[in-house]
């Protein structure tokens, strides 16, 4: 948006400019996150600062401040605005923060907890998507974040131990390589249960030698498809010759998450 339009058409011109995205933003921010019991202060900032518009197609920014997740192309979605502040609010990053993010998908999630930590790591496995994301954190300047084409399932080793690891899709059980990689003190966040039913958001957090586990939300999210676990998606078609949902096909995608 160039300057400040003074002709009768300058308001016009302005719709759908960067003004009004942030005021959609901000309604977002009070309607679904805040009157839903998100209050962290730094990641409603967080929230608010991203422009989520951004990490959609063309055709889907209309709808980037809706209640709602949204398909980003090969059977893959950009989660819902509450389900990525309540993962990242329960994650309880700061500054000091060295995070993983486990399923990049669109970046959004993490440009929203480079907002807040120190160091993002980033992995995805569809190339495609991992570059997109990769391009997209660069052009919004996050120099705090790297993102790899690869895996999750195996974490990054080359970075660990994380003060936090988050893992926005859904496994059956949590990847081992993930609890090794977690720092003392250290907090995981992953949806674990059927890809077909409802899933439940859990904590792991390591403290004095332990594991602790923790039970929040349900949740519905796409799965987690990796080589390091039996994905619960491989163990419900055992005899299916392909790995997963991820390849862009005509259906709409059945693993969309939902609002709890
Ligand atoms: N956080 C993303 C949500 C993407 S949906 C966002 O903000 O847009 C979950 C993503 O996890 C998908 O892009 C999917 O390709 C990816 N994924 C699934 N299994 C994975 C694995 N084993 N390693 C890395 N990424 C994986």
């Amino acid at each position: 948006m160039g300057g400040e339009a003074q002709n009768a058409g300058g308001a016009a011109q302005n719709a759908g400019g960067a003004d009004d995205y942030a005021a959609r933003r901000a309604r977002m921010v009070e309607d679904q996150l805040v009157r839903r019991g998100v209050r962290d202060r730094d990641v409603l900032a967080a929230m608010r600062a991203v422009p989520r518009h951004l990490f959609v197609s063309d055709d889907l920014r209309h709808a980037a401040y809706d209640d709602t997740p949204l398909p980003i192309g090969f059977g893959q979605t950009i989660s819902q605005p509450f389900m990525v502040a309540r993962m990242t609010e329960l994650l309880h990053v700061n500054v000091r923060s060295r995070v993983l993010d486990i399923g990049a998908g669109s970046g959004y999630q993490s440009a929203v907890l480079a907002e807040l930590a120190g160091d993002v790591f980033a992995v995805e496995r569809i190339p495609a998507l991992a570059e997109q994301a990769r391009e997209r954190l660069t052009k919004l300047g996050y120099r705090n974040v790297q993102v790899l084409a690869g895996d999750g399932t195996a974490g990054w080793p080359e970075h660990a131990p994380y003060d936090g690891i988050m893992v926005a899709a859904a496994a059956a059980e949590v990847p081992p390589a993930l609890i090794d990689q977690l720092a003392e003190g250290g907090r995981l966040v992953i949806p674990l249960g059927p890809t077909h039913g409802e899933q439940v958001l859990t904590v792991y957090e390591r403290r004095d030698g332990d594991v602790r586990v923790e039970r929040t939300l349900h949740c519905r999210f796409v799965p987690l498809v990796g080589a390091r676990q039996r994905d619960a998606w491989s163990r419900d078609h055992e005899d299916d010759a392909s790995d997963g949902p991820g390849d862009e096909g005509p259906r709409a995608p059945r693993w969309d998450e939902v609002g709890p």
